[in-house]
């Protein structure tokens, strides 16, 4: 039988959540005397201050990713909005301004990028193009004077990604990589448990990120970037990266490429790889556009075992310890992590801060992947070049 419990952590925070909704319940009963007119709340009412700064993102490229997640979460941001559209389909673009209120002045396509410069309405631009792209347009953007947002996977090479950093340092403004996940309660409290010691000295991380990826698609095309190391297999070497607070000395890696399945001419189907850590600790991935989805990964200590389901997906994270021969589960308010990611980078901004997430982490992961290319390559061990 499983043993589902909430331990003390869990505790805090269920009472914390429990005491603000039945506060907010009391105050919508049917015998409460009635609401009083806006003007004469109560004082005891905490109602929000407007943020007296909010930072007006332009959104470059309108797919897939940013129609479905990026411009819908900015409804859930505190001090990020929507302000601007950069998009080669004016038909589309019109539309999407409509609906979120973007005014048709501030529309552009990927030949009049460059005058984002002259709008003092736009403070960061936010790359969400195909992987090949993002070095270019983020390289642009920093010329542009903006600060830079730039989705995973940061660039195609370590080269692009020093090139990317070296901008962002001589325009003297931020670059951010669009890691959702490290702005994510559940995946957040998981780094802690793990730097805190709470599974003993971690022997192994395995992690899964697959899905079914359909034809034509920028994930297929190697001109464009794809792959699914890049696209989806980086989830699992950045968790193995921020589970364990080290970086990889070598690589071992392999892929397959079916020769029968034409979605695959270009990319592989599958890579599987081996991260080995200073401390001993090995961290075995794998990655694949054919099969159906997993986002999972398991973290191994000596005291305990950490898992989390839907580890790398937009909602859905459930993590659980296995511990002293008990299962517990961790009860947390999920977010929405483009809104949290969003707003992270806007408060880095306005408060002057490194983001969490710099360029420098993007770079990381991409040596790695650089790594695992050449041990496909090569059939041998890769050394990281850190
Ligand atoms: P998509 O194919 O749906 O969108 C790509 C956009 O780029 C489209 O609007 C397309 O018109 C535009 N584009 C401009 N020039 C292009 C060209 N030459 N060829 C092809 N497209 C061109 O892709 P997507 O799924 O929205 O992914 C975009 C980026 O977002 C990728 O870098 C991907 O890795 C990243 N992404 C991140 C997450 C996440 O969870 N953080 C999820 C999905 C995608």
């Amino acid at each position: 039988m499983t043993d589902f419990h909430l331990n003390e952590l869990d505790r805090r925070t269920f009472l914390a959540t429990s005491a603000t909704l039945i506060a907010s319940t009391n105050m919508l009963h049917a015998d409460a005397p009635p609401l009083a007119p806006p003007d004469k709340q109560p004082a005891h009412l905490q109602v929000p201050e407007v943020p007296s700064k909010t930072i007006g993102f332009a959104i470059v490229g309108l797919g897939q990713l940013a129609l479905e997640q990026v411009l819908p979460a900015f409804a859930k941001c505190k001090v990020a909005r929507p302000v601007a559209l950069v998009s080669g389909h004016p038909d589309k673009a019109k539309k999407v301004a409509a609906a979120y209120g973007i005014d048709p002045r501030n529309l552009y396509n990927y030949q009049t990028y460059d005058k984002l410069a002259d709008n003092r309405e736009v403070d960061a631009i936010y790359i969400i193009l195909p992987n090949s792209m993002h070095a270019e347009y983020t390289i642009r953007g920093f010329k542009a004077g903006k600060h830079v947002l730039c989705e995973k996977p940061m660039a195609i090479s370590v080269a692009e990604c020093t090139e990317m950093i070296a901008a962002s340092k001589a325009a003297n403004r931020k670059l951010m990589i669009a890691y959702r996940l490290r702005y994510e309660p559940f995946n957040m409290l998981a780094i802690d448990l793990c730097h805190q010691g709470e599974l003993g000295k971690i022997k192994s991380i395995t992690a899964s990120h697959c899905q079914d990826v359909q034809a034509p698609n920028i994930r297929l095309s190697k001109a464009l970037g794809g792959g699914p190391v890049g696209d989806v297999g980086i989830y699992c070497i950045n968790a193995f990266r921020y589970l364990s607070g080290e970086e990889p000395v070598d690589v071992t890696a392999t892929e397959y490429q079916p020769q029968d399945d034409t979605r695959f001419r270009e990319v592989p189907e599958s890579v599987a790889f081996t991260l080995r850590f200073p401390s001993g600790l090995l961290g075995c991935g794998d990655c694949s556009f054919g099969t159906a989805e997993s986002r999972c990964f398991r973290v191994q200590g000596g005291n305990g075992i950490l898992d989390m389901e839907s580890a790398f997906g937009y909602r859905g994270q459930r993590l659980l310890l296995h511990k002293n021969g008990r299962l517990s589960e961790y009860q947390l308010a999920p977010v929405d992590h483009f809104a949290a990611e969003m707003d992270a980078f806007s408060e880095s901004i306005l408060t002057n801060q490194i983001p969490k997430t710099p360029g420098e982490e993007g770079l990381a992961d991409i040596r790695i992947i650089e790594a695992i290319e050449e041990s496909i390559r090569t059939g041998r061990i890769s050394a990281v070049r850190h």
